[in-house]
């Protein structure tokens, strides 16, 4: 559809967005994004990860999600909770064995950002596009933004006590497409997602992190998800992305579907076999006065 009239502009400060990683891939994937989107937004990232950039990871981190998301971690990794390294704040809790305290630090804190978002660290973040669309709107109601990969919500048995489920349903935005949470909401959320409890609450439905954050949005507090189209996965083709509306896209990815390789279709100015994510190419198409870009990229 059309742009949405925007509601507050809104400065890099007022986002933030946490990377979902593993050691594993701190070379493999992380080093494309500190070069390519994270170059140019640094003090917005923060890592899941203890072991990988630790400066960042310390000042940014703990501080700054108003839960514990130890299990945004399902497979291992952690988001925030795990980090406790000089200079963090151990206030919102932290991984498996350290200490949990909650939210009455809040006050004693910096003033939280207006949004939260995750992302998964083969995702590339147009942070312009973002902060558009974000500031299209009211960060004081309760938001959650972001592109479900079923075309239904998700059945899930809930268990509600020792011996008795239910069947629950809700829609959930996948994770690896990236979503994006507003301050008031994330606030509201802690009590599911706060400290321990985020494990418990997955507990209760059984199923992934990303699918966990959708019910506790829109089963427990009745919110319910806004889709949003410029959120792109590696589940979906990748390659219907019109390179003309890349620079409107909100996160981009790549990776396997259906047995192949999957990524945006841009032409250049890095060849597939040099830019395989094709994740330096789109950045030179957005930032062209990129110093290691190509000069011809700019014309
Ligand atoms: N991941 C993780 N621990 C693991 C494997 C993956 O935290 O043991 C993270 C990974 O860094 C990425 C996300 O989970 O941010 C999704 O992983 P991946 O892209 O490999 O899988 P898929 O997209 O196929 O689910
Ligand atoms: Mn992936």
């Amino acid at each position: 559809g059309p742009p949405r009239p925007l509601a507050e502009p809104l400065a890099p400060r007022d986002v933030f967005i946490a990377v979902k990683t593993t050691k594993k891939f701190h070379r493999a994937r992380l080093d494309l994004l500190l070069e390519t989107w994270i170059s140019r937004h640094e003090e917005m990232a923060t890592w899941s990860t203890p072991t990988a950039r630790q400066p960042t990871a310390a000042r940014h981190c703990p501080a700054r999600w108003p839960w514990s998301t130890t299990a945004l971690s399902s497979r291992g990794g952690s988001e925030c909770g795990l980090w406790q390294g000089p200079g963090s704040i151990p206030w919102w809790g932290s991984g498996p064995g350290g200490p949990t305290r909650t939210v009455p630090a809040l006050t004693a804190l910096p003033p939280l950002p207006r949004w939260f978002c995750h992302v998964d660290d083969d995702n590339y973040v147009n942070v312009r596009a973002l902060l558009r669309l974000l500031g299209s709107y009211p960060h004081t109601q309760d938001v959650y933004l972001g592109k479900p990969s079923l075309d239904r919500p998700i059945q899930a048995t809930e268990r509600v006590s020792e011996n008795k489920v239910r069947p629950v349903h809700f829609w959930f935005a996948t994770g690896g497409a990236g979503f994006c949470i507003s301050r008031g909401l994330a606030l509201k959320m802690s009590p599911w997602a706060s400290g321990g409890h985020f494990m418990s609450t997955a507990e209760r439905i059984r199923l992934p992190d990303d699918c966990t954050i959708g019910y506790i949005v829109e089963a427990l507090l009745g919110v319910p998800l806004v889709r949003c189209g410029l959120f792109h996965s590696h589940l979906e083709n990748l390659q219907q992305v019109p390179a003309s509306e890349l620079h409107e896209q909100v996160t981009l990815s790549y990776g396997m579907f259906e047995n192949k390789r999957n990524s945006v279709h841009i032409k250049g100015p890095f060849s597939v076999e040099a830019d395989p994510s094709r994740f330096r190419s789109v950045h030179c198409h957005l930032y062209p006065d990129t110093s290691w870009c190509p000069r011809s990229a700019i014309f």
